[in-house]
């Protein structure tokens, strides 16, 4: 028999004769061929090869953020976008300073937590899940409260795909002389951050969504007068940033083992950011897989959790069917079995599930998701009827 090659959907790409799922999750996220073959050497933490492709990698994202060589630097963190979270407000936040903290999600209460935790004084302006904060109601409360130094906010609000409106945040508590944190975790490399233009105090991102590396690398883009002013603040070695940005700036040496793998598939997935043009292009991209699953998902009888208005085209959350085929267990199960992973929901109040339409994927690869949700659809409806 002949062997030519096949046209495979993206959803049975193999790797090595390994059947690897198309993953429709916020991160990790479904990587490219050559992201993932980056990660075939090893390299020596103390190289200097590797020392100069670790510091090209955080150059570049440094400027990406909008961030100056002469203001700004990249200080990479081991872990999950987390730890770069807990970095940040540890860094930054004294422990004689208070931080208002902008909640509407999940991620808003995790930072709350960590501030919490490590004692540091937080005020929550919280709003529902759906909604966006007021700016006027943020200068209000910074007007009343000198002692807070520091706002923080998430960008895109994962638990349901919301944008925060970053633009007015930023120039409401510039206006009020304080400072402004942001977890832009899953926005950084498609929705744009500007650190300079916005005067941002800090951004903390990671390694595994937007910019469609592997997961294993957090980091945080920062001013360095902010930095250095930081000096001792952190009530941790580990996620200390000012130490860390300082052990590197000395020689470029790593103060623990380094993700060297992590950072090469990172290198690799940095180049293909530029070369598809950028963040803008990027984000262009996004928006058509978002388009492209919303009116889908909506001939299919999909409800949006959200006003289309107020979604970011990062991940997209549906209302679970109410009817008694529905189950999210098995129409999981049903997708993933069609080489499709797609996320639980996380809003509070009703069920939902997620679809993430970001990473190595096109609008393609949501059409055939839609027509392995079509099928799932009618089996499980088929099951309740039968
Ligand atoms: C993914 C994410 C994080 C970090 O999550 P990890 O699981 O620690 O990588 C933080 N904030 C937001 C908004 C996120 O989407």
């Amino acid at each position: 028999m002949s062997s030519a090659p096949q046209a495979k959907t993206p959803a049975t790409r193999s790797i090595e004769g390994k059947e690897t799922p198309v993953l429709l999750t916020p991160g990790p996220l479904t990587t490219s061929a050559r992201v993932k073959e980056a990660m075939l050497r090893d390299w020596g933490s103390r190289d200097p090869a590797f020392v100069a492709l670790s510091q090209g990698v955080f150059d570049r994202i440094r400027a990406l953020s909008g961030g100056t060589a002469e203001d700004h630097v990249c200080v990479p963190l081991q872990g999950s976008g987390t730890f770069a979270v807990e970095a940040m407000l540890t860094t930054f936040v004294g422990a004689g300073e208070r931080v208002l903290l902008l909640v509407n999600g999940a991620y808003g209460h995790r930072m709350a937590d960590i501030c919490r935790k490590s004692g540091r004084a937080v005020e929550i302006y919280e709003v529902a899940e759906t909604e966006v904060h007021d700016p006027a109601e943020v200068s209000r409360r910074l007007r009343l409260d000198p002692a807070i130094a520091f706002v923080a906010m998430v960008h895109c609000e994962t638990t349901s795909g919301l944008l925060n409106p970053l633009e007015d945040i930023a120039s409401c508590v510039r206006a009020e002389g304080r400072w402004l944190l942001v977890d832009s975790m899953s926005g950084f490399g498609a929705l744009s951050v500007d650190m300079s233009g916005l005067e941002l105090a800090a951004m903390a991102a990671s390694s595994n969504k937007c910019l469609q590396g592997v997961p294993g690398l957090g980091f945080v883009v920062c001013r360095k007068e902010l930095l250095e002013a930081a000096r001792g603040r952190a009530p941790s070695v580990v996620l200390d940033l000012q130490a860390q940005a300082a052990a590197l700036a000395n020689g470029g040496q790593w103060r623990f083992t380094p993700p060297t793998h992590v950072i090469a598939a990172l290198d690799a997935a940095l180049a293909e950011l530029e070369e598809e043009g950028g963040p803008p292009a990027r984000l262009e991209r996004y928006s058509q897989n978002l388009a492209t699953l919303l009116s889908g998902m909506d001939r299919l009888g999909f409800q949006p959790a959200l006003d289309p208005a107020r979604q970011a085209p990062v991940i997209a959350s549906f209302v679970e069917p109410a009817d008694d085929w529905f189950s999210f267990e098995t129409f999981y199960e049903a997708l993933r079995a069609r080489g499709f992973a797609i996320y639980a929901g996380k809003m509070t109040g009703r069920g939902t599930f997620r679809v993430g339409v970001i990473g190595a994927i096109d609008s393609l690869t949501i059409e055939a998701f839609l027509t392995a949700t079509k099928a799932v659809v009618s089996e499980m409806k088929q099951k309740v009827i039968s």
